[in-house]
């Protein structure tokens, strides 16, 4: 069965008839994100020359992903939306619940046994709204995406801020909250500030150990994890169309980890084989007829530096393999240089476990080239040296790396088989020994690395590589081993070198036929009842935020004053919370934990200005709130980087946190927090972070004349009687300026629903 043929059929045979129409009005050549972008503007919007990095613009995605985690706040928002079914196809994926621990079958077991309520939730409300709904075990959101959904020239939007791995497919594919998806599903336009546009062109040819992840691993390290964001990266050139269309994919996926919108490649003959191979050759032959379409002009592509906001070129020829971290993915130390870099740093040498996987980096290739290592390596006797795991991104790839021999080979060096889920990259990872906290390295393929994503221990150095990489690193048991150069003694005590791993694109027997874990909607959901348990303390139906009085703010207390990096992890942490995404009240009692404070350097620890004790920053937010007060939260740069969750905005709202005044936020997280009723500042200068003080009352005037580039005044109240008087800059433009009026995004949709009912 191929997915929404018909919705794909209409697109690629309107496709020629809009963009002449965009060429009509922008009369110039046009990129790939270019066409695609003006060619899902809203129904109703005028084909404009918008400008990039500053227009908003209204969009119609084509379709809609959402896993288990974030889906459930979601659909608990579509359903108050008073609909009937959702207006775009859409899809939810149980691929976060799931702890690894004992391996895949117990750990399934495991898993919907603890599970149960929320899955039967996410199942029914599928089932009632015509969604389709991957059951646990069916694979990990972006790789079913990518296997099923996604196709060149469309564009889509997931709860999840690696959605743009569909990039590999040529889609514009972006990562968002919740309340985004709402507003998708509900129909209506979907608004995002036009992207600025990076050209990456990929000159050369990939060869020996080095592979698409080291692309974006080097790429990481050049722009940082800021240096994406607001823009969407195309990757061309002979280099990129030489790429498997899943290694465009792993590079996509990782785009999210230097901030970027979106990052894709145009239509090649690599899409057409990856189509052809899973079973959509009709998609691949509808692309193909319309193939100049879905890729840049060729002026674009002879004059890049002309088109682009930014332009870089990488020679894949002379590309040595990466190695990421720890802490943060942007941090990349090529192989060769690893050795220095640890030494210079302190970074422990010893490897103790290895992981290969994620949505990231589990396609046929990866796993193939992956087997390679460990067959070239028992070839020559060697045996693995640290712990090694696997977590492959849907069943139909772990059931073709099955057939084809591949888990045998990783279970004959040692290796375990987590289930097809987020298992260790989200923190669900019941890892032996992790709670007593030492200091230790980890290596995986996964995309993130930030301080306990991994195992949940502070101390654990997690460092990125790509699969093969990882696999070497793992049987030589050192951070520092460079394949490349480096021998190793076997187990009869000579030494030998690891042969450079082979793989293969696409299975050469095909993919192959299995269960693989949908489940179709009904086909009249009207009677279907929502299965929410009652007392449950995982799920919670939702009441709507209260309008804004039209008041300005007085005299809120400071909540806290954020020092250094403040990811969506800081400000809404997964692991063991994760159980409580469908639960606002419970999952509040995670709000800011993570976070530093500014004043005492801990986390957790601030200072409630009603009682002059310190206590965990949500019970101080909770007694504010019963005090009938609201507060604010200060912050530095690039505040809310990282996951997509929309608990990060919807929390403090229901806490009653007022304004989040920061040095400057991740898109994605201002977004939510402007859809949930708060009002997201920056400093209008940044060196005004220094006057927050730990007692300080904080005033928010102006507001009935809130108005898109008008800075609103901020005063400081110090508790020594003095005051600064402070100007804070917003991104809102007319219609947020009614989201914040109505208290949320959501009360405006469902007002908009109650009025064409009646
Ligand atoms: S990045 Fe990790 S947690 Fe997120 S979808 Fe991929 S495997 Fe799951």
């Amino acid at each position: 069965m191929i997915f929404d043929i018909e919705m794909i059929s209409s697109f690629y045979r309107n496709l020629p008839i809009k963009l002449a129409e965009v060429r009509k009005v922008l009369r110039r050549p046009l990129t790939v994100s270019e066409k695609i972008l003006y060619t899902h503007l809203f129904p109703g919007n005028q084909v404009n020359s918008y400008s990039r990095g500053a227009d908003y613009v209204d969009f119609a995605p084509d379709r809609v992903a959402m896993q288990d985690a974030t889906a459930q706040m979601a659909l608990l928002q579509f359903m108050m939306a008073g609909k009937q079914q959702t207006a775009v196809p859409s899809s939810v994926h149980c691929d976060h619940l799931i702890m690894a621990k004992s391996g895949a079958e117990a750990d399934m077991k495991t898993a919907f046994t603890g599970n149960k309520e929320v899955y039967d939730f996410l199942s029914t409300v599928c089932n009632k709204y015509n969604i389709g709904f991957w059951k646990p075990g069916a694979g990990i959101i972006h790789q079913i995406v990518l296997e099923n959904y996604a196709f060149p020239g469309g564009m889509m939007i997931g709860t999840d801020s690696h959605t743009p791995n569909a990039g590999g497919l040529g889609m514009v594919a972006i990562g968002v909250g919740g309340a985004d998806a709402v507003d998708v599903m509900t129909g209506m336009a979907w608004e995002l500030k036009l992207p600025r546009l990076i050209g990456i062109k990929l000159s050369g040819k990939l060869s020996g150990w080095a592979s698409p992840k080291d692309i974006i691993l080097k790429v990481a390290g050049m722009l940082t994890v800021s240096g994406g964001t607001g823009c969407i990266v195309e990757y061309f050139g002979e280099g990129a169309e030489a790429l498997s269309s899943t290694g465009k994919a792993t590079i996509c996926n990782m785009g999210a980890e230097i901030g970027a919108t979106c990052s894709l490649f145009g239509y090649d003959e690599a899409m057409a084989r990856y189509l052809s191979a899973t079973g959509r050759k009709e998609v691949a032959e509808m692309a193909l007829s319309v193939g100049e379409h879905l890729r840049s002009d060729i002026e674009v592509i002879t004059s890049p530096e002309k088109f682009y906001d930014q332009f870089i070129e990488i020679n894949l020829s002379e590309l040595e393999p990466y190695i990421n971290g720890p802490f943060t993915p942007d941090l990349a130390t090529p192989v060769s240089k690893m050795k220095e870099a640890a030494e210079k740093n302190g970074w422990p040498v010893n490897i103790e476990v290895g992981l290969i996987g994620s949505c990231t980096n589990s396609s046929y290739e990866d796993i193939s080239r992956a087997a390679s290592v460990v067959k070239n390596a028992l070839a020559v006797n060697l045996t693995a040296k640290a712990e090694f795991k696997i977590t492959p991104g849907s069943e139909q790839i772990r059931n073709i790396a099955e057939r084809d021999g591949y888990l045998k080979l990783f279970e004959e060096i040692g290796g375990e088989v987590f289930a097809n889920a987020c298992g260790p990259c989200i923190g669900q990872w019941d890892r032996k020994g992790s709670d007593r906290n030492p200091v230790n390295s980890v290596i995986h393929s996964f995309n993130r690395n930030f301080a306990k994503r991994t195992d949940g221990n502070p101390n654990t150095n997690a460092f990125v590589a790509s699969p093969e990489l990882v696999t070497a690193i793992v049987i030589s048991g050192k951070l520092t081993f460079n394949p490349l150069t480096d021998t190793l003694v076997n187990s009869e005590g000579k030494e030998v070198r690891i042969a450079e791993p082979k793989g293969f694109e696409l299975p050469p027997a095909g993919f192959g036929k299995t269960d693989n874990g949908f489940q179709e909607p009904a086909k009249n959901g009207r009677n279907i009842e929502i299965a929410i348990a009652p007392g449950s303390d995982r799920l919670q139906n939702l009441a709507p935020f209260a309008e804004w009085d039209g008041n300005d703010y007085h005299n809120l207390p400071l909540l806290i004053k954020a020092k250094g990096k403040c990811t969506t992890d800081h400000i809404s942490m997964a692991g063991v919370w994760l159980k409580y995404r469908g639960h606002l009240e419970n999952i509040s009692n995670n709000y800011m934990i993570g976070a530093i404070n500014f004043f005492n350097g801990k986390a957790n620890e601030i200072l409630n200005q009603l009682t002059g004790k310190y206590d965990g920053v949500p019970a101080v937010a909770r007694a504010y709130k019963a005090a009938g007060l609201g507060s604010v939260v200060v912050g530095e740069e690039n505040f809310g980087e990282g996951s997509s969750r929309e608990h990060a905005a919807m929390e403090p709202r229901y806490l009653n946190v007022k304004a989040v005044l920061v040095k400057s936020f991740a898109r994605i997280h201002e977004t939510n927090l402007k859809k949930q009723g708060i009002l997201p500042l920056t400093f209008a200068d940044k060196s005004d972070y220094d006057k927050i003080k730990e007692t300080d009352k904080i005033c928010i005037t102006g507001l009935n004349e809130l108005a898109p580039g008008k800075n609103v005044r901020v005063v400081l109240q110090h508790s020594d009687g003095t005051k600064d008087e402070i100007s804070a800059k917003h991104t809102y433009n007319e219609s947020q300026i009614d989201w914040f009026k109505a208290g949320s995004a959501l009360n405006l949709i469902r007002k908009s629903s109650a009025n064409k009912s009646k």
